[in-house]
């Protein structure tokens, strides 16, 4: 490894190449640079992260003396994204190995009666280098370097669809325990460990425990891969070999990353340990330092999109790879917001951490009905066509120039720019911060989407799938924080402007759609399911084109479905539920929303079942046909209710998974997943709330609570409670099958009880 070393003689030196990691060392930023060659460059700027106080003049004057930070100034920023005059304000470098939030907590409690206003606190200083220096992670650039800073120049655009994505060596790391107890846990001594990286394998078996980390260590420092895989690494591989370097008094020379310190995972309290090959407990991600390390089934957003979805996330947000992986969608849509916020000159707010519920349009609206809604007719239809508003919410933010600043602006009380139902006035002076930061989130979700149809080699249309895959998920996001009330550029307000215009648009492509002869059969926050006698495809590509003209919003013609069913409640048979359907497409393609198979909780063997009824009835051309395929619906429900009362279905297939949302304690209810905890935490395993406990039912009807469930770690050799598990079949069954139950209860065997409520 060479360094881009700052030089005293003031020489230039030059590198090109890909930033794949970045972070604060004291008073530099340290960049890991991807040369074309295949070789990796560390290279160290001089820089510091500031932070902004606001405050009375005079009260900033006496600050800046009180604290003496060399390096404090006055400077000029907008303290408000509305204000049209920048502020004085004080910037406060952050020095050495200072913290911001530190020097924040100071200046707050050293102010006593004073009001500071502190900005620029708690946004990680690799994404504010990034913001400042106009450069993002896998951008292709130059680095030149003069005395012990570095000026960066892009030689990159973000709008490119065909970007370079420099090849990237991995390595995959597993462990093997030598497992003492019924959990693995973090005193089992090391048996071996596996490091594979393209195509060759290395397996530490040999020596002591003190041996096979040492070789470790430097197995990787000798592949050294740019990216490390581990299944558990945060949860359990990477807290396991630190603790036993620990105990091995070898931590010092344990080192993994590429600055060589010593791998110190950080875990909590209590024991990380795994069962049936998941691991339990999610302590702070692990950090390897100049690599990127990736939890298999850790990111939701890597496990959907893959590392070039992550990779056009971290380039378009401008947030490190390594955050994208480790920290929510939010983080990273608002990272993009940071960025043109910064860009303007305009300070970020400090803000407390807060938790994050992500939730997509649909559920949003859904659960307090401020979207659109038409009430699906309950029942199977055939020949349904589907018509989707494409990010219909972020392209209104979008079009519309929602932002917490613009909507009920006070400088235009008038504007001519209105929001439906409510008349809010909308800025025009000004582009909000949440829409400049969705223009290109938006339109690179188009490129890529238009691409895809296109005629490329199936990695290309696969790469292109992913990048737009991941983008649709920041422009859930961007909706979904809008109107949360601690996201720094929201506001209820733009929320709901959001929604009426969603609620006018949709109503006004209703009425052109009737006013054309078809009949809406359900319609949904951003989707149409219309009907008309002998509509051919033509005619809803033609309706798709009209509603486009005369909404200006671009919509997307889903298909034509062979069949369709609409639900009903599951307590009033004749009242309809939103969003509980499930159809397919003359493609092929088998459509759910609400079903059993979209439930977290429902053990494998339910949701198994619910498939092959589903692929069973998607045989079906036509509404006759799928009446002929319900007939044959009753033999597959009736085998899995043999199957499960046989016995022998593994645990796997019974295990029920649902989230510990509070201390088992702190239940009033002794449910399922607090009395699966208890279980564990008695053997020494540590369930923290937020995650997620499995359990089988082995007794439902026990009259000690304690009895009914077991945590699945501990079940080899129970048996489960067969009629529980064909209850909860027969529920999920139940609800799908609801519209159909006058023709199917005469065709079920007496010992499946199908009730009919
Ligand atoms: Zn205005």
């Amino acid at each position: 490894m060479t360094g881009l070393s700052a030089s005293p003689m003031g020489m230039i030196d030059t590198a090109d190449g890909w930033i794949i990691d970045l972070y604060r060392k004291g008073d530099f930023m340290v960049v890991w640079l991807k040369e074309p060659d295949g070789k990796t460059v560390r290279i160290t700027d001089a820089w510091r992260q500031h932070i902004f106080v606001a405050g009375d003049q005079r009260d900033l004057v006496n600050l800046a003396e009180e604290l003496h930070v060399e390096g404090t100034d006055f400077d000029e920023r907008f303290v408000r994204p509305e204000d049209d005059e920048p502020s004085i304000v004080l910037k406060v470098p952050v020095e050495g190995n200072w913290n911001a939030e530190k020097i924040a907590r100071m200046i707050i409690a050293h102010g006593g009666y004073r009001r500071y206003e502190l900005y620029n606190v708690d946004v990680e200083p690799s994404q504010l280098y990034m913001y400042e220096k106009g450069i993002y992670p896998f951008g292709y650039l130059q680095a030149n370097s003069k005395g012990d800073t570095v000026c960066w120049k892009l030689k990159d655009s973000l709008e490119s669809t065909d970007y370079e994505v420099p090849p990237l060596r991995k390595a995959e790391l597993s462990v093997r325990t030598s497992m003492g107890g019924r959990l693995q846990s973090l005193s089992d001594p090391i048996e071996s460990i596996v490091v594979r990286t393209d195509g060759e394998e290395y397996c530490i078996d040999l020596g002591d425990e003190e041996d096979k980390l040492i070789t470790l260590s430097k197995t990787v420092q000798e592949i050294d891969p740019d990216i490390i895989y581990a299944v558990g690494g945060d949860k359990f591989i990477f807290p396991y070999l630190s603790h036993r370097a620990i105990a091995n008094n070898v931590l010092e020379q344990f080192t993994i990353d590429r600055e060589s310190t010593p791998l110190k995972a950080r875990y909590g309290e209590g024991q990380t340990y795994m069962s049936y090959g998941r691991t339990y407990h999610r302590p702070a991600p692990t950090r390897i330092l100049g690599r990127i390390h990736i939890e298999i089934g850790g990111s939701t957003l890597y496990r959907e999109c893959g590392l070039h979805g992550i990779i056009e996330v971290a380039r378009l947000c401008r947030i490190p790879v390594q955050r994208v992986i480790d920290t929510t969608i939010g983080t990273s849509m608002t990272s993009a917001q940071l960025y043109e916020a910064t860009s303007l000159g305009i300070l970020i707010p400090w803000r407390k951490t807060y938790v994050e519920r992500l939730k997509t349009a649909r559920e949003l609206l859904t659960a307090d009905r401020g979207g659109f809604y038409y009430e699906p007719i309950v029942g199977v239809h055939e020949a349904v066509g589907e018509l989707d508003f494409t990010s219909l919410y972020p392209t209104i933010m979008f079009k519309k120039n929602i932002s917490g600043e613009t909507v009920r602006c006070e400088c235009c009380p008038n504007s001519k720019d209105r929001v439906p139902e409510l008349d809010y006035n909308i800025c025009e002076r000004r582009l909000g911060i949440v829409p400049r930061s969705l223009r290109i989130i938006l339109e690179k979700r188009r490129m890529y989407k238009e691409l895809r149809q296109k005629k490329f080699d199936q990695d290309t249309r696969k790469i292109y799938e992913m990048r737009q895959a991941a983008l649709k998920w920041i422009l859930v996001c961007a909706f979904g924080y809008l109107g949360f009330k601690n996201a720094r550029f929201g506001r209820i307000d733009a929320h709901i402007a959001t929604c009426a215009f969603a609620r006018k648009i949709l109503t006004d492509a209703a009425h052109l759609a009737e006013s054309r002869g078809f009949k809406i059969i359900h319609g949904i926050v951003d989707s149409l399911w219309l009907w008309k006698e002998d509509a051919q495809e033509e005619d809803y590509k033609r309706l798709k084109f009209e509603v486009e003209e005369a909404t200006g919003f671009p919509v997307t013609f889903e298909g034509v479905y062979r069949w369709i069913v609409f639900l009903p409640s599951k307590i009033h048979n004749r009242v309809p539920v939103l969003n509980r359907y499930y159809g397919v497409l003359k493609d092929g393609r088998i459509k759910d929303r609400g079903i059993a198979t979209r439930r977290g909780d429902m053990p494998p063997i339910v949701k198994r079942c619910v498939w092959e009824i589903l692929d069973v009835l998607a045989e079906a051309k036509n509404v006759e046909e799928f009446y002929e395929k319900l007939r044959t619906i009753p033999k597959i429900i009736d085998r899995y209710i043999h199957m499960l009362r046989i016995g022998g279905v593994p645990v796997e297939m019974l295990t029920i998974q649902k989230r510990l949302s509070q201390k088992p304690s702190g239940y009033r209810n002794r449910v399922c997943q607090a009395i699966a905890a208890e279980q564990l935490s008695m053997i020494g395993g540590d369930v923290r709330i937020g995650e997620d406990v499995n359990y089988i039912i082995i007794n439902s009807r026990s009259k000690i609570p304690s009895r009914r469930v077991l945590a699945s770690a501990l079940c080899k050799g129970k048996t489960y409670d067969a009629e529980a598990y064909v209850s909860l079949l027969l529920s999920a069954v139940e609800t799908m099958l609801k519209p159909f139950h006058s023709t199917l209860k005469p065709m079920f065997c007496i010992n499946s009880k199908l009730s009919v409520r």
